[in-house]
């Protein structure tokens, strides 16, 4: 009986996934989610609330995706639901002027002292390629220094990796990119403090900008080691380069003021999105005045948006950043990502299957690897993709949603009880079981 039903449903979401397939490239809108690196078919959502997500089957997952990282407070929080109804019987857009994005801003320069001017704009792809325009123009320079295993959206500049290796002139990851864009941007190995001195030294002069994420989230979850960030502000101040926080994923989610507050590091620009937007299309960069003023209408730097500080996506936003910063918000929601972790790992030991882990706030990091800690691109890349593969199927199957690859962050809610880490803890100790048996 339960197998009849569980093919069935199989069925009906391969064959919307078929529908999709014909009229979508690849039946989605945004790559990943395609279970391309896992296999299967993936899970068309139908609604979620708090930890929750349904598919159209009515299967529930415990869901550790999070949209990706905006849904910090938990799926359709209410007091988000009510706020984004009222501001939408007023009308959806206008194209002027409204107190919401003021009050936006208020709100952000408050929570992230670094940023004391801010630009809205509609997503993390908009806000990096606008803060990088930024910087050129500020500076006069062309050439930009981005790590290798970070991703800051998917423009033309910022979509380059370099291989290994030190110094590499910049290779794009992606056809469509002319070599005469990418050249300009120059890549390095995330956490080598010796490379990025000696990188300085010869052409600091003609950086305009250092662009990072101040723990790296779009390599699973790879933390900067004691003192990186701080030498990467001091040969920034010192070469007259603009450094760029991308806070996109960690605004809000590690601590509420950002990686920036957690690690007492300021760069000159932060971009920010997800969180900021509590599921709505939204991104943001901003920063120091004398900087942010050179964009338009102050200065010659142009940027804009027909959607830009929508006040649909302000409500939303404006709800959720108020929330987050109830008290031992941060704390709270980094006890229950650390339970979740530590249950994992003694499940994964008692199993005998090679895990590490870390975290901070509501991202973590999971690896199937026997290192102590991963500090790079080139040890992510080592790490067991095909116990991750078998891991992620069986938490689906028993309702745990987790990111389709192994090389994405995790993400908890405030709306994660205790009762559903100990659900997720007892489906990885069957998962750890299932990777042995495999
Ligand atoms: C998600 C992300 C982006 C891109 O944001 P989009 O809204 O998907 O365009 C940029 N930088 C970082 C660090 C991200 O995690």
């Amino acid at each position: 009986m339960s197998s009849t039903t569980s093919s069935t449903k199989q069925n009906a979401a391969q064959q919307l996934f078929d529908r999709a397939r014909k009229v979508i490239p690849g039946g989605v809108n945004s790559p990943v989610r395609a279970f391309g690196s896992v296999g299967g078919t993936p899970r068309f959502i139908a609604s979620a609330s708090g930890a929750y997500i349904t598919d159209t089957e009515n299967q529930q997952y415990i869901d550790y995706v999070g949209s990706w990282g905006p849904m910090l407070l938990g799926h359709a929080h209410p007091d988000v639901i009510a706020s984004v109804r009222a501001v939408a019987e007023n009308g959806l857009s206008f194209g002027a002027p409204t107190e919401l994005e003021v009050q936006m801003a208020e709100l952000i320069c408050e929570i992230v002292p670094s940023i004391e001017s801010v630009r809205m704009c509609s997503s993390g792809t908009e806000a990096t390629m606008s803060a990088i325009r930024l910087a050129r123009g500020f500076t006069g320079r062309d050439d930009i220094l981005k790590f290798e295993g970070c991703y800051h959206g998917h423009s033309d500049s910022l979509l380059v990796k370099a291989g290994s290796g030190a110094l590499t002139l910049g290779v794009p990851s992606s056809p469509g990119i002319p070599a005469d864009f990418a050249k300009h941007t120059l890549t390095l190995a995330f956490n080598d403090e010796e490379a990025l001195r000696a990188l300085f030294e010869k052409q600091g002069d003609s950086l305009a900008c250092v662009i990072i994420e101040p723990i790296a989230g779009n390599m699973n979850f790879v933390e900067p080691l004691p003192g990186y960030l701080a030498t990467l502000r001091e040969l920034c101040t010192k070469h007259g380069t603009v450094l760029i926080f991308d806070e996109v994923m960690t605004g809000f989610r590690v601590a509420r003021g950002g990686a920036q507050e957690l690690y007492g590091v300021t760069p000159d620009i932060t971009t920010l999105g997800k969180v900021i937007g509590g599921g709505m299309p939204v991104g943001a960069f901003g920063g120091r005045r004398d900087i942010m003023e050179q964009i338009a209408p102050t200065g010659p730097i142009y940027q804009a948006g027909t959607l830009s500080g929508n006040p649909i996506a302000m409500s939303a936003g404006i709800k959720t950043l108020q929330l987050l910063s109830a008290d031992n918000f941060h704390s709270d929601l980094h006890a229950t990502t650390g339970r979740l972790l530590d249950g994992m790992k003694s499940e994964a030991s008692k199993h005998g299957v090679p895990i590490c882990t870390a975290h901070a706030g509501g991202m973590f990091g999971l690896f199937f690897s026997e290192a102590e800690k991963i500090t790079g691109f080139d040890a992510v890349m080592q790490c067991n993709t095909e116990h991750f593969k078998i891991f992620f199927h069986s938490m689906l199957d028993a309702g745990v949603y987790l990111a389709p690859s192994a090389y994405e962050a995790g993400f908890t809610s405030a709306a994660h009880t205790n009762k559903d880490i100990d659900d997720t803890i007892k489906a990885a100790g069957n998962a750890f079981a299932a990777i042995k048996g495999a």
